[in-house]
């Protein structure tokens, strides 16, 4: 690893000022369990000279309730995520999604603020720059994205455009389906992002000198059913090939309201509104959902290695409307 300096915060203001000292060249840390492996991988073209640490930063790791719904602080351990009995009561979709990342050592290091802001896996992009030299590719504003041509099987079959690689949060896909907001702080003062808005093709739409402060989610409407899938190809420590979070608002037997969305298939949360119209207003039987998988993934261009993503895409999209 090339050297940096290394800062522990004590508050979110001193990281700011910190951030603004370093103008761009400066890089802040929560778990590291994904940002030491792109520094260890050299793969950017700029190495950060400093590196501040927010895990000093105390009061950013609460889960608690308020009148609008529940807030979790950007600390937040996914671990802490999973078991929080306000989490599985009210959002049992984001405490399963969280309790999917990774591996437990993952999960009591990795935080909910460094899980939506995580790097790409495209395996291109992460190429490390010791085994041969970094892979410059559109990503990196290099270059083209090597996808397109090359070995694509993990890449996305939606909206894909100039970079194939995929969004690979799991919590973003739940965080997306039940609208939640990440509120952050930059020198400018405070903004509230929905999570619909977070991500653009290249990552979260952070400024270089952003942090993100809280999720916001705002409480469900009653019979709610939430669901959250994902297929891997190892049952733990893998990320998702594809994953679905459905919110369905459900009365005798009617939906009244659905958002559905797909994760790993797009280089954003894909929601799927085409499907969401087949639901919403009937009932939730077999038929119904074998036609919202069919909507969910009518506009899916798979590339030369990643039709299969499509097909186990529909599969998860009709389980999780099954009520
Ligand atoms: C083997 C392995 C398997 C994994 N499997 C999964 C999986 O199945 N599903 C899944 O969702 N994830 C998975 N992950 C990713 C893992 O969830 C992330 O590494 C972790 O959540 C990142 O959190 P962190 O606190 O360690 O972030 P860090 O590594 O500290 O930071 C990650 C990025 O976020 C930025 N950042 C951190 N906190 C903030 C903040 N508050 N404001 C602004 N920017 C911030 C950092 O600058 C950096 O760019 C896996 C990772 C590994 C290594």
């Amino acid at each position: 690893m090339k050297p940096f300096r290394h800062f522990d915060a004590e508050s979110v203001d001193e990281a700011l000022a910190l951030l603004t000292e370093y103008g761009g060249k400066a890089r802040v840390t929560a778990g590291g369990t994904d940002l030491l492996g792109v520094l260890k991988s050299e793969i950017l073209p700029d190495y950060p000279e400093a590196v501040i640490n927010l895990k000093t930063i105390c009061g950013l790791d609460g889960i608690e309730a308020d009148a609008g719904g529940v807030r979790i602080g950007a600390l937040a351990k996914l671990a802490a995520i999973a078991d929080a009995p306000i989490v599985k009561k009210y959002f049992p979709a984001l405490a399963l999604s969280a309790a999917s990342v990774g591996s437990p050592e993952l999960r009591n290091m990795g935080t909910i603020g460094g899980n939506l802001c995580q790097d790409t896996r495209c395996w291109y992009y992460r190429y490390p720059d010791k085994m041969g030299g970094r892979v410059p590719c559109y990503r990196k504003g290099q270059g083209p994205c090597h996808a397109i041509r090359g070995d694509n099987r993990y890449h996305a079959v939606l909206g894909g455009r100039k970079c194939y690689a995929v969004c690979l949060s799991d919590p973003a896909i739940v965080l997306t389906a039940l609208e939640a907001g990440v509120k952050t702080v930059r020198p400018a003062g405070e903004r509230t992002i929905p999570l619909a808005d977070f991500y653009d093709t290249l990552g979260p739409v952070l400024d270089p000198d952003e942090i993100v402060t809280e999720i916001r989610i705002p409480a469900p409407a009653a019979n709610t059913v939430q669901r959250f899938s994902k297929f891997r190809l190892r049952e733990s420590i893998d990320f998702a090939v594809v994953s679905v979070a459905a919110v369905l608002e459900v009365a005798e037997g009617v939906c009244r309201d659905a958002r559905i969305v797909l994760g790993a298939v797009a280089p954003v949360p894909y929601r799927a509104v085409a499907a969401e119209d087949v639901v919403r207003g009937g009932p939730l039987d077999e038929r119904q959902a074998g036609l919202a998988a069919e909507a969910a993934l009518k506009d899916a261009k798979p590339m030369s290695g990643n039709a299969y993503k499509i097909e186990i895409a529909k599969t998860l999209v009709k389980r999780a409307l099954r009520l």
